[in-house]
């Protein structure tokens, strides 16, 4: 492992994915429904250690999270966006992060808490399916 020279200068705690975070904007991945964009994921990246960071963004909405700063995401965790059947618009889409396998609680747009099965990375339901950020950088994902 090795020692890490004591730092001067405080990372506040949420930017510390790595003991140098270089954290910049990558790209969006943008969110389409009839080819009309309806929002986005912004993704940023710490050159550092390469861990990426994403933001959801809605067209029309503020954003939340502006004062939270970069959303942790853990070693066994990768971010993806689940899409919803049973919802429209804005309400059919919702960034989240996945572990490999198990369960997430995803809240419907009427406030109710379900669980999804997750199986290597995807939701795999009637009326849910999920894809993976990382692999549509740059691009538009039609949902
Ligand atoms: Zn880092």
């Amino acid at each position: 492992m090795g020692e890490t020279p004591s730092e001067t200068q405080k990372t506040p705690e949420i930017y510390k994915c790595c003991d140098n975070p270089q954290i910049t904007y990558l790209a969006p991945v943008n969110i389409n429904i009839d080819e009309r964009t309806i929002g986005s994921v912004d993704v940023w990246r710490c050159a550092a250690c390469m861990k990426a960071f994403c933001e959801e963004k809605t067209l029309g909405i503020d954003s939340i999270t502006d004062i939270v700063g970069m959303p942790r995401i853990e070693d066994d965790e990768k971010w993806a966006v689940i899409v919803s059947k049973l919802q429209k618009g804005k309400d059919k889409w919702k960034l989240v992060k996945l572990k490999q396998n198990g369960m997430i609680k995803f809240e419907t747009a009427d406030e109710k808490l379900i669980d999804l099965r997750i199986e290597d990375y995807k939701i795999t339901d009637d009326f849910h399916s999920s894809f993976l950020v990382l692999d549509h950088i740059h691009t538009a994902v039609e949902i």
